[in-house]
């Protein structure tokens, strides 16, 4: 006599949304498998763990495989223990599942390319998470990332006044670098020939890339723009499986182009950025897109060929190498390109092993640099990407991708690789020939050398930082006391406190996850306090789920925010910003 098993709430929801998201391209994956393990050595944590099964890409697909053939196929209702069909009943079994689908799989997609029979796990595991997602099942990081993505209308949680005060600053830096002010960055004029999109990272971390993208499009002399909103061009949807989110945000960046009249959409450099706004966008969103959308990398190679700007490689004389983005090389095919550009603006490019559409993922895709609790398994899967990049023997990896800069910056700190990371935009101002200007007669009256040395960019400021970590605590006070920064450290909250009041500085940089006492408290004992109501705050975490400590008060909240690791360039961009600290620097 069989006994009836009751199921839970959520995992009869994630069954019956199951049904609805069947289509012939995952049904044809779920039972095209003939498990014949080719694709099992493809998988980059497969390599990473040999003694593991669970990694298997047919492992893992069969835990989805289970429920299309036990809900959906007559042979698993008829010969389930033959055909191994199985259910889901219990909430652990769902947080299982989870585990599975986003700790165990990037979605990178190499294991379809080494597949005979076209299966395409990455579809249906993107699928799953999106079944999981809709009954609340994810990790956190999902969870926030695309609350900000849902509510802000970006994946970083960008207020719109920080994006244009950021815009104008990189404008206006820009015209002080090229004494032009005809330079800057054009914001909601209608009717560009380009309105440039870009990934949040660029606003909140990198705006050097903004600012270079801008230098290439001045060159260039494009009628070109940035809106104000709509200009995020990544999109969580891809990595939730959430078709809603993917869809209002790929239309937002839509309507906003045809709203300004903008001929063509530019998107900067992010894999899955691309992948989204071009490919996935207009289905998610159910829209006839009718502006083209191009690859900044495209938009750079054009520039050259087309003569628009000049460039001189041997300006790049470090060894490059090139790693592909999942997204762009697998599924855009997007491999011949920047390469090409590489050639243009690079004096000695070598080629990563394998490359191209065989690349290796370098583990920061599909989400990942969102799930912390995932980071030891994905530094340890990291370690194929490692091999691959030591072994070019290259001072620079160079990707199309913000994702992973991130990823690969990671990685390479974990690995104590000698290397640094960049991309094509940042090589490609670097090479940039800009005329020399009609000389000017020289002015009489120029100060002597010492009167005319800048200030460091940080000289006078005191900094606090407050981190556990002493390699943190050492790499932070390296870069502000060498622009000029007066700095102290504190190892706890409490500690922070307690020098925030006795030594009043201007700012302090907040980890999130220190011993003792509650961050978020501290951190609310310091905005109630009236003598410190100068102090600015910089949220440095690893621990970007634990934002809430912070966000969630009714405290004026944090001036600033930056997700481990963290480049010294951001540190300092981002220091000076928040300081209000002009470009001084020579
Ligand atoms: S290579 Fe394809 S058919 Fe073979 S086990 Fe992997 S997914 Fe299944
Ligand atoms: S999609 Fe990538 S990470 Fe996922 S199983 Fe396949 S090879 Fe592994």
């Amino acid at each position: 006599m069989s006994e009836k098993k009751t199921r839970s709430h959520k995992a009869q929801k994630v069954l019956e949304r199951f049904g609805k998201k069947l289509n012939r391209q995952v049904a044809g994956s779920l039972v095209a498998c003939v498990h014949c393990g080719n694709c099992t050595e493809s998988c980059h944590y497969v390599l990473a763990n040999p003694d593991d099964p669970t990694y298997a890409p047919a492992y893992k697909a069969d835990k989805i495989r289970k429920l299309f053939k036990r809900h959906h196929d007559w042979t698993g209702r008829v010969f389930p223990w033959w055909v191994k069909a199985g259910s889901l009943y219990t909430d652990e079994e769902l947080e299982d599942l989870k585990d599975t689908v986003f700790g165990k799989c990037t979605n990178c997609r190499r294991c379809t390319l080494n597949c005979p029979m076209g299966v395409d796990l990455a579809t249906f595991n993107r699928m799953a998470r999106g079944l999981l997602v809709s009954v609340g099942v994810m990790p956190e990081g999902v969870a926030v990332v695309s609350k900000d993505q849902w509510e802000i209308g970006n994946q970083m949680g960008v207020l719109k006044e920080d994006y244009v005060e950021t815009l104008e600053w990189m404008g206006e830096e820009l015209q002080d670098e090229l004494d032009d002010p005809t330079a800057g960055i054009p914001i909601d004029k209608a009717d560009c020939d380009v309105m440039y999109t870009i990934n949040p990272r660029e606003a909140k971390y990198d705006p050097r890339s903004i600012s270079d993208a801008a230098k290439i499009f001045h060159f260039a002399g494009e009628k070109w723009m940035m809106p104000s909103e709509g200009w995020d061009m990544t999109n969580f949807g891809l990595f939730s499986g959430d078709d809603d989110l993917g869809g209002a945000v790929a239309r937002r960046l839509f309507e906003k182009a045809i709203e300004l009249r903008a001929k063509k959409v530019v998107i900067s450099e992010c894999g899955h950025g691309y992948r989204s706004t071009r490919c996935e966008g207009p289905n998610w969103a159910k829209f006839d897109m009718p502006v083209e959308m191009e690859s900044s990398v495209i938009t750079m190679i054009r520039y050259i060929k087309e003569g628009r700007i000049k460039v001189d490689k041997t300006r790049n004389t470090k060894s490059v190498t090139f790693h592909d983005s999942c997204n762009n090389a697998r599924s855009c095919g997007l491999t011949e390109e920047p390469r090409e550009l590489l050639r243009l603006v690079t004096t000695d490019f070598r080629e990563m092993h394998p490359n191209r559409a065989e690349n290796y993922c370098c583990t920061g895709g599909g989400g990942a640099m969102s799930m912390s609790e995932y980071t030891t398994r994905r530094l340890k899967s990291g370690s194929v990407k490692a091999k691959q990049l030591e072994d070019t023997g290259a001072e620079v990896v160079v990707t199309s991708c913000h994702n992973y800069v991130d990823g690969l910056t990671d990685l390479i700190r974990h690995y104590k690789l000698d290397m640094e990371v960049t991309q094509l935009v940042n090589l490609v101002a670097n090479a940039l020939v800009i005329e020399e200007k009609v000389a000017l007669p020289v002015k009489e009256a120029v100060a002597p050398e010492p009167a005319r040395e800048k200030a460091l960019p940080l000289a006078g400021r005191k900094i606090l930082v407050a981190d556990d970590e002493p390699d943190q605590v050492t790499f932070l006070s390296a870069v502000f006391e060498d622009n000029g920064a007066v700095v102290l450290s504190a190892a706890n909250a409490d500690e922070a406190l307690a020098i925030a009041r006795r030594e009043k500085p201007d700012l302090l940089t907040l980890d999130l996850s220190m011993p003792g006492r509650d961050v978020g408290e501290a951190f609310e004992a310091l905005r109630n306090d009236p003598e410190l109501e100068s102090l600015k705050v910089c949220v440095v975490t690893g621990r970007p789920e634990l934002r809430r400590l912070i966000y969630d008060r009714s405290v004026r909240a944090p001036e600033g925010y930056l997700d481990k690791p963290v480049s010294e360039e951001t540190l300092l961009l981002t220091a000076r910003k928040i300081l209000a600290t002009s470009h001084e620097t020579s």
